[in-house]
């Protein structure tokens, strides 16, 4: 685990702090896009500048990516390694669960090509799912 995030910092030109460390570890363990306060509660003792800062810098340089889901908490996720500073390649939905509230990337739902309005040029787009995620929908079963 150490060696992985050691190797994830670096390949991101991130000099190896202990709390980027600590942040890293919990994004590959969850598996699921977080807030800042997500990972102050996870972390407990944190100072929430140099957490803020943290995020900042983690999604500068291609490591996390805004999973924007629809709700108004601003939620990160973990890029899939095609994304490098500046140039995110995130093209893929997100799922909000509307029972536990989670929200996770949809890799495999990429989004749509869209015929922007003439005379727009488009820099962004977002596709939000919102629903019962498996987990859930198996509690219920
Ligand atoms: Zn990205
Ligand atoms: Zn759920
Ligand atoms: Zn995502």
């Amino acid at each position: 685990m150490e060696e992985q995030l050691i190797q994830v910092l670096k390949r991101h030109q991130l000099r190896l702090t202990s709390i980027r460390k600590e942040v890293l570890a919990l994004f590959l363990e969850r598996q699921e896009a977080l807030s800042q306060h997500d990972l102050e509660e996870a972390l407990g003792e944190v100072d929430r500048i140099t957490l803020y800062r943290t995020l900042r810098s983690f999604e500068e340089k291609g490591l996390i990516h805004r999973a924007i889901d629809g709700t108004e908490k601003l939620r990160f996720a973990l890029c899939q390694g095609l994304c490098t500073a500046h140039t995110h390649q995130d093209d893929h939905a997100h799922f909000h669960c509307e029972q536990c509230s989670r929200t996770l990337c949809l890799e495999e739902t990429q989004l749509p090509e869209l015929n922007s309005p003439p005379g727009y040029k488009i820099n962004q787009t977002h596709l939000i799912l919102q629903g019962i995620c498996a987990d859930c929908q198996m509690q219920q079963a």
